[in-house]
């Protein structure tokens, strides 16, 4: 029997517990860098497929590394597991997990023929936009000796090399005076007027940005009562660019409109965090048409909308692809006019179109492993890649 046609016997065996493990994920939604559930149902379901898991590594309690199969090329595959606030697995995490599981289990079968060292990454804290789990594993180590990185994550349609943009995430913080906003008004000074300049500002910034530049942020906190002048006022913002060096630009006028809310009514501006933008992702090709052709020879397809170019997301792979040669391609779980990001979306992570994602994607992604040990030029290139950056 050839490695693709027993990668496909060995994920049928498990296909069940896979599609299970996802929609049990899905029912229970945990937010990043809370994921125990989920963490541990992964880690669970890989030491009982005979991969030797390693639990709160880098000292991220639910980051963790399972591994099988010995060789010089170490291909990564990373899950993601953690949900969004108020509507749970609305990007559909718990699918880039059972994908990345499975793929794991199924290529676990020939790693050792193809002379393959593969690990599942679990990556926690993806939506977080600030010190996410990706960015946190890489600066501690987890990603050393990798060639290669992977993850498939779902969308309404298929696209195999999606744009996704750099991205910076940070928290305002304006402090002013209390006062009785109509006895005394004179006396305060008003951290909501704060806001509502920078927010002017900024609305007034937009248009002189790239086309490509996004903005966009909530107000966390905007004050206690109406009768009291606004003493302490929060928002969240983020701020993106096509690369990290546009971000920088972008991200300073940004910063200058929350200062102009601070001069103007004398409260004081504090930003919290920012400081580790998500980068850009940058699609391995090669690898990325290895996948394509495999996905496409299990039916799938690729279509092509006008303006499908324009920026999706942003994911913390992005720092992973300036580091290893990575993809990220999406798997299409038949879901428009639902898109990532809203409840609808959610409630399409568990359908049959779902479950078939997760059966394509891992069964995509392994193939894609086996082709990428075989190619001889592409392993070369990768073998000798990883030997420059050591
Ligand atoms: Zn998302
Ligand atoms: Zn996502």
């Amino acid at each position: 029997m050839d490695s693709k046609a027993a990668v496909r016997e060995r994920f049928h065996e498990v296909r069940d517990q896979i599609i299970d493990l996802g929609r049990r994920i899905h029912a229970n939604p945990e937010l990043g860098f809370q994921e125990w559930l989920a963490s541990r149902w992964l880690c669970d379901t890989l030491s009982g497929a005979g991969l030797e898991v390693e639990t709160g590594v880098c000292g991220l309690p639910t980051a963790f590394v399972a591994r099988v199969g010995s060789g010089p090329l170490q291909v990564a595959i990373c899950a993601e597991y953690d949900s969004l606030p108020g509507i749970g697995h609305a990007c559909g995490h718990n699918l880039v997990a059972a994908i990345a599981v499975g793929a794991a289990i199924a290529a676990a079968r020939v790693a050792d023929d193809l002379g393959v060292k593969l690990s599942v990454i679990g990556t926690p804290a993806e939506e977080v936009g600030d010190k996410a789990g990706k960015i946190l594993l890489l600066e501690r180590g987890a990603f050393d000796g990798v060639h290669a990185a992977m993850m498939v994550h779902p969308a309404p349609v298929d696209l195999v090399e999606p744009a996704m943009i750099a991205s910076s995430a940070f928290e305002v913080d304006f402090v002013g005076k209390e006062a009785h906003a109509c006895g005394f008004p004179e006396l305060g000074v008003n951290a909501a007027d704060a806001i509502t300049i920078a927010q002017t500002a900024i609305g007034l910034l937009r248009q002189h940005i790239r086309l490509s530049d996004r903005i966009h942020g909530i107000v966390t906190c905007g004050g206690q009562a109406p009768n009291i002048v606004p003493a302490h006022t929060r928002a969240k913002y983020m701020v993106r660019a096509t690369t990290v060096r546009d971000l920088d630009e972008i991200r300073i006028k940004v910063l200058r409109c929350f200062e102009a809310g601070a001069l103007a009514t004398g409260a004081k501006l504090e930003i919290i965090g920012g400081h580790e933008p998500y980068a850009e992702m940058l699609h391995d090709h090669e690898i990325a048409a290895l996948y394509r052709r495999n996905a496409e020879s299990l039916g799938r397809s690729f279509p092509q909308f006008p303006g499908m170019d324009r920026a999706a997301a942003s994911t913390d792979m992005g720092n992973v692809s300036l580091m290893v040669p990575a993809i990220h391609p999406m798997i299409g779980i038949d879901s428009l006019p639902a898109i990532n990001h809203q409840p609808e979306f959610a409630a399409h992570c568990v359908t049959p179109a779902a479950d078939k994602a997760v059966v394509d994607g891992s069964l995509a992604m392994a193939w894609t492993l086996i082709d990428m040990a075989r190619e001889g030029a592409l392993r070369q290139r990768l073998l000798s890649a990883g030997r420059e950056a050591a």
